[in-house]
């Protein structure tokens, strides 16, 4: 039996296969490395270089390593590229995982975790976000991303076959055992971008709004570290094994912080100042975004253990100095 993992030279990809890996479960990659990297995958894996689309090549390694879970992370991630190039987003997120979900149907395969996000949610007030929440999402990227949740639900009716699609909330922080961490060039996300910041890897940093309605003014966001986002992955992987039917849940902690509080946590953990510069709002951003996941603690016994944001950062910016003396 043989986890298979698209996407796993990628960041959350490559955690996962880390942790599939200490699970003693073994693990195939199928990643065609257009921004991953082969260094972050594991010797102990499998590395398949292709698309999840090539459906012979796909097929073939599931038979070939008797796959039973299919745990899918390949896709495009950027919100504001999404808006510039909807037909590219649809292609990846959309047109190449109805591939790989066929492939799967096609070869067997019985259990399949999608990487989703709370972006299929549309805005709302701030409250804590619950499954059944309207789906309205506000970019290609969450519309490419909701309408492969709709084609498990269609296909896991009709075929012997059962999903979770997991909706992650701000992934962030790096493998606590430094094996991993967030390598993406031109990440645009506030952690990884206040660790470059406070590794002099880029001299200063925005803050995108001081004017929202919330206590300082600043945008709210539930931060989760990816390693508990694996563990997630790990459990939603094994309930599924035990019979477990099909399931959306939220991954997130429940707790908001604000731009002002994460740049505060990354002064506090490197013990110098950042040069932050405030800036005007980023389109398309949000007030407040928290997630309720009571329901992947109540189906999978999911317990967070690196909720805190001091340690996120903490590893982010271990993460940021390991990455800094391997390019240099
Ligand atoms: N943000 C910021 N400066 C940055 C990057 C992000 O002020 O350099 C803000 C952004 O406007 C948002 C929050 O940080 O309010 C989280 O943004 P991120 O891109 O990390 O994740 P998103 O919530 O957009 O998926």
């Amino acid at each position: 039996m043989t986890v298979l993992v698209t996407g796993g030279a990628g960041y959350i990809g490559s955690h996962m296969v880390w942790k599939l890996l200490d699970e003693g479960e073994d693990v195939v990659v199928v990643d065609r490395l257009s921004t991953g990297f082969e260094w972050a995958i594991p010797a102990e894996a499998e590395l398949v270089v292709g698309d999840i689309a090539d459906q012979d090549l796909v097929e073939s390694t599931m038979k070939r390593r008797d796959v039973d879970a299919v745990i899918h992370f390949a896709g495009s991630i950027i919100v504001p590229e999404s808006v510039a190039d909807p037909l590219g987003y649809y292609l990846n997120n959309t047109v190449k995982s109805r591939a790989l979900i066929e492939s799967a149907v096609r070869a067997g395969v019985p259990h399949f975790i999608f990487s989703s996000t709370a972006a299929v949610y549309g805005s709302n007030d701030g409250a804590p976000v619950v499954e059944e929440a309207p789906t309205l999402p506000e970019s290609p990227y969450g519309t490419s991303k909701l309408m492969t949740e709709l084609m498990l639900r269609d296909a896991a009716a009709a075929h012997p076959f059962a999903y979770t699609a997991l909706r992650y909330f701000n992934v962030c922080g790096a493998d606590p055992k430094g094996r991993t961490g967030q390598s993406t060039r031109g990440a645009t996300h506030l952690i990884k971008v206040a660790c470059e910041t406070a590794t002099a890897k880029r001299p200063f940093m925005e803050i995108f709004g001081t004017d929202y309605p919330t206590p300082d003014g600043t945008c709210i966001r539930d931060y989760i570290h990816v390693w508990d986002l694996a563990e997630a992955h790990l459990l939603a992987l094994r309930r599924l094994r035990a019979g477990g039917t099909s399931l959306i849940a939220n991954c997130g902690y429940g707790t908001g912080y604000s731009v002002l509080q994460v740049i505060d946590a990354v002064r506090r953990v490197v013990g110098h100042d950042l040069d932050v510069r405030i800036s005007g709002r980023r389109p398309g951003d949000p007030a407040s975004i928290v997630a309720n996941s009571e329901r992947a603690q109540r189906e999978f016994g999911w317990r967070p253990k690196l909720d805190d944001l001091d340690t996120i950062v903490t590893h982010a910016l271990r993460w940021e100095e390991a990455l800094k003396r391997r390019n240099s």
